[in-house]
């Protein structure tokens, strides 16, 4: 019987996950690429090739649509952050036995001049914050608002691309905007906004990145957090062109 064509299932609502179906469908003889989202941003910038949008019901029904798709490889290009897909997605393919590779951003580092505080998660961020700063921005996620809605202290300016649903601290400004920022944006927004904090993810990639150059030279603290624990085993690359390598392979 011959071989099923490719058909690479990308885990994605990342840039790396949109720059990775790009490379994909721009290339000649190019397999057929479906982009999966969760569903979280009401207008996403759709990438090319096939699109679907929505959970799957854990890493069942994850398997479960692997085999009913025929997919051949499948890149969990989520979020360092989406801590649960890439552990249904490394438990999908274990029961469907199709090839995983994870499209991970390296996490980034503090240099000369930063003044760097870590914390490992949100909660954890909402205990230190009060003592760092009065007016905080915020860069952590709208989903994650209700860590921080217990807190009268400090002021926060939140950013984010749809506004927030849920529980939220009282003292708080949203501004709704659609990334990438540059410096420039960064710089002008620390300013206006009188902003003696920063409190961000360990997101990584240089999307985002000017924020963390714009607090450190205003002289500004960050509260990071770090990144979740990823699953075991399964091989990682920051390079959209490694990943084209290891499916042509
Ligand atoms: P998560 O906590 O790891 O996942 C929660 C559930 O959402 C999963 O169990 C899965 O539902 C569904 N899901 C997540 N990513 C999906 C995808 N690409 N396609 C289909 N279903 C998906 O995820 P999250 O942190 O909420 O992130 C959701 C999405 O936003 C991801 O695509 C991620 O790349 C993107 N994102 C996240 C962050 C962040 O800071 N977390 C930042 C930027 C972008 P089922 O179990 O039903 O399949």
């Amino acid at each position: 019987m011959p071989a099923d064509p490719a058909h690479v299932l990308i885990l994605g609502g990342t840039t790396e996950a949109r720059r990775l179906a790009e490379a994909l469908t721009a290339a000649p003889g190019s397999p057929r690429v479906t982009t999966s989202l969760a569903g979280r941003v009401t207008s996403p910038v759709l990438p090319p090739g096939e699109t679907r949008i929505g959970g799957f019901g854990g890493p069942e029904g994850l398997a479960a649509w692997i085999a009913a798709h025929r997919v051949t490889h499948l890149v969990d290009a989520t979020h360092p952050f989406a801590e649960r897909m890439s552990f249904n997605a490394a438990q999908a393919a274990a029961l469907s036995g199709v090839r995983l590779l994870a499209l991970r951003r390296p996490g980034w580092t503090p240099g000369p001049g930063d003044d760097w505080h870590f914390t490992d998660s949100l909660a954890g961020a909402a205990t230190a914050l009060p003592g760092l700063g009065t007016r905080a921005f915020l860069t952590t996620g709208r989903m994650g608002l209700h860590s921080f809605a217990h807190l009268t202290e400090p002021w926060f300016l939140v950013r984010s691309v749809d506004p927030p649903a849920g529980a939220v601290p009282p003292r708080l400004e949203v501004l709704l905007a659609r990334g990438p920022f540059t410096l420039a944006d960064e710089r002008e927004l620390l300013a206006r906004h009188r902003i003696d904090l920063l409190v961000t993810k360990d997101s990584g990639g240089s999307a985002t990145s000017p924020k963390l150059t714009a607090a450190r030279e205003a002289g500004i603290p960050v509260l990071v957090v770090r990144r979740p624990a990823v699953p075991e085993g399964v091989r990682q690359t920051p390079s959209v062109g490694e990943v084209l390598d290891w499916l042509s392979a």
